[in-house]
């Protein structure tokens, strides 16, 4: 078993660092939470403006497998970590052999790959949707009646809703598998979803483990768009039965680190499982505002070896996810042409009058009315343009009761024209 690396210590003669592999929004947020406890951190991100490398100590700007840039990354950092599950998993084999790696390239290669996801859900007991793997003609053929309607999903880099197709009947499986150029897909019955939900869990390498409360989600044109955590926001025995199979998929993996696991609850109350995340999830941001520790928090102890203690949730939340779309008049967006956040914000004098000018193609959302709502918490992520549907931020919110949370969240979305839920 190895050591801990404890914060603020020197290992080797330089202050401790913990790396990690990605410099998303993700991973910005792991590196203010090692900062905060007193570690240096490095990022490997070939982008100069990546979210987690302009707040990092260090910023290695190389391919991921670049050979030079993992060695840097070896010689900066006691431990490494990974903020996005398509970081090459050959990438983190090469580092694991030379420093503490968590989660593991095996962990994280079977969250790579749908199909490989599913046979480990099913060896670990836990219910999936009824589904097919299609990488050969002979397999489409072979597919079987009663999963269409269904989702052909590619097995590899599908991310917020992309890479899946959406068919019908048999034809359009077979033009859908063409259209994602018959790569290797999984097929997935549709399924009547009542609502879904996702359980954070943080596994340590001598196998302790301690979980977050189930969240419950909703998804809007395949991206995460509203999280609610209270008690009572997912009937009591399915939410123990979520985090029964969190547990054991976790327990499966021999997981070290933090995991998140995707679920839908069916019209019935049935719990299926959707997927995982071998890495914080965008479903956990709430517990930086509404926890005593946050999902990045856990994710350095796991990193550092440091005790785990069960993190408390303090206060009922919710989280609206802020996605480019919000910067920008509906309609307006041309292909190649993204607002420029720098040249907007901040040195215009008439910010407030552009931004409520209806001409204005890249307009500040309000956050001044929105932060005099009382409990709101923005996050925003440094991003300089706004795409729609690419993630800018977040706006947690938590107050005394749930019904007050939800009011405030409802006023938020009002101002930033967000649907109510
Ligand atoms: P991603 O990797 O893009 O998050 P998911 O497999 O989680 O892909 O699918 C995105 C969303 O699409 C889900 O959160 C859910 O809302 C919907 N979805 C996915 N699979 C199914 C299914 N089998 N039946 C019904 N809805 C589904
Ligand atoms: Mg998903």
């Amino acid at each position: 078993m190895r050591g801990m690396i404890l914060p603020g210590s020197l290992v080797n003669g330089q202050p401790a660092t913990l790396g990690v592999m990605g410099g998303g929004q993700l991973g910005r947020m792991f590196v203010h939470a090692a900062q905060a406890m007193g570690y240096y951190t490095a990022v490997l991100d070939p982008d100069p403006a990546s979210p987690a490398g302009r707040v990092s100590h260090h910023h290695i700007q190389t391919d991921y497998l670049d050979e030079q840039g993992l060695a840097q990354l070896m010689q900066r950092c006691a431990a490494i970590t990974t903020e996005f599950e398509n970081v090459p998993a050959p990438a983190l084999f090469t580092l694991g052999a030379h420093r503490f790696v968590a989660p593991a390239s095996d962990a994280v290669a079977i969250a790579q790959d749908r199909a490989a996801e599913k046979a480990h859900f099913v060896k670990c007991g836990v219910p999936v949707a009824p589904h097919a793997v299609i990488e050969t003609p002979a397999q489409l053929a072979a597919v079987a009646d009663d999963l269409l309607p269904g989702i052909l999903k590619t097995a590899r880099l599908g991310y917020d809703g992309k890479g899946q197709v959406r068919v019908k009947t048999r034809a359009e499986l077979a033009a859908a598998w063409a259209e994602l150029q018959q790569v290797p897909c999984v097929l997935e019955k549709m399924l009547p979803l009542q609502h879904e939900c996702s359980v954070i869990v943080a596994r340590s390498g001598n196998g302790e483990m301690v979980n977050f409360p189930v969240q419950r989600n909703l998804h809007r044109d395949g991206i995460l768009a509203v999280t609610e955590v209270h008690p009572g926001v997912i009937d009591a025995a399915l939410a123990a039965q979520a985090v029964e199979a969190t547990r054991a998929i976790a327990e499966g993996l021999q997981y070290v680190g933090v995991l998140c696991v995707e679920f839908f609850v069916l019209e019935g109350g049935t719990l299926v499982v959707n997927e995982i995340a071998p890495r914080p999830h965008n479903s956990g941001h709430y517990t930086l505002d509404a926890c005593d520790q946050s999902q990045f928090d856990l994710q350095v102890r796991t990193l550092a070896g440091l005790p785990l203690t069960p993190p408390r949730q303090h206060s009922p939340a919710i989280m609206l996810n802020l996605l480019g779309d919000l910067w920008q008049k509906s309609g307006s967006e041309e292909s190649g042409s993204e607002p420029n956040l720098l040249r907007k914000s901040g040195s215009d004098p008439n910010s407030s009058k552009s931004r409520s000018d209806p001409n204005s193609s890249n307009s500040c959302p309000p956050w001044d009315q929105v932060l005099a709502l009382p409990g709101t918490h923005l996050h925003l992520y440094g991003k300089l343009s706004a795409r729609a549907g690419r993630k800018m931020g977040h706006l947690n919110i938590t107050g005394a009761t749930p019904e007050a949370v939800r009011a405030t969240a409802l006023q938020a979305c009002a101002l930033l024209g967000l649907p109510a839920f």
